[in-house]
């Protein structure tokens, strides 16, 4: 099958956001931004402003709408508070790598986790190209919803920096 990746491509918060909870991405992607109200965000971009200063590539756009937290050689690097969501990380990381494999790039992935001085490699198999690339029309249907996904209870909601919109009727 031959993927129309132009149709398709995303940012990669959006990846991630798929993985972790189809409301929460529909809302990211209406601009609805609870993220400023968010301790755990805040912190979040304080490690990505502060984590390896000396290196030169950190933050980089590609086409406006990847951005890559640091470029190292051969290696692409993202750099996460914890471990807490790591399939969803990877899947971010793969994304990238099958992103940047579009434009002819070759690259291996690392997730560094801050946290437990932990780093994860990742590398793009065959299989993980077509999981990308089925995640990628998943996220388009769920992007093209009028209404946003149902409230599903999940474990990290209370971390969430959504938990206060979704559960408004049970926090008062
Ligand atoms: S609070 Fe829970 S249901 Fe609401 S967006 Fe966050 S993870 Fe999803």
């Amino acid at each position: 099958m031959n993927f129309d990746f132009e149709n398709f491509k995303t940012q990669g918060v959006k990846i991630n956001y798929y993985f972790i909870c189809k409301r929460k991405l529909w809302l990211y992607s209406k601009g609805i931004t609870m993220e400023h109200l968010s301790e755990r965000v805040e912190k979040g971009k304080l490690l990505h402003e502060k984590a390896y200063p000396r290196q030169k590539n950190r933050e980089v756009m590609i086409d406006d709408i990847l951005k890559i937290d640091i470029i190292d050689g051969d290696c692409i690097r993202e750099i996460k508070l914890s471990s807490k969501m790591q399939s969803a990380d990877r899947m971010q990381v793969l994304y990238y790598l099958y992103y940047l494999k579009q434009l002819g790039i070759s690259k291996t992935g690392l997730i560094n986790y801050v946290k437990e001085r932990k780093v994860e490699v990742v590398n793009l198999e065959e299989k993980d190209e077509r999981d990308i690339e089925e995640a990628l029309i998943g996220i388009k249907k769920v992007t093209e919803m009028e209404k946003p996904p149902l409230v599903e209870k999940l474990p990290y909601c209370k971390k969430c920096a959504y938990y206060e919109f979704c559960y408004a009727s049970e926090v008062v």
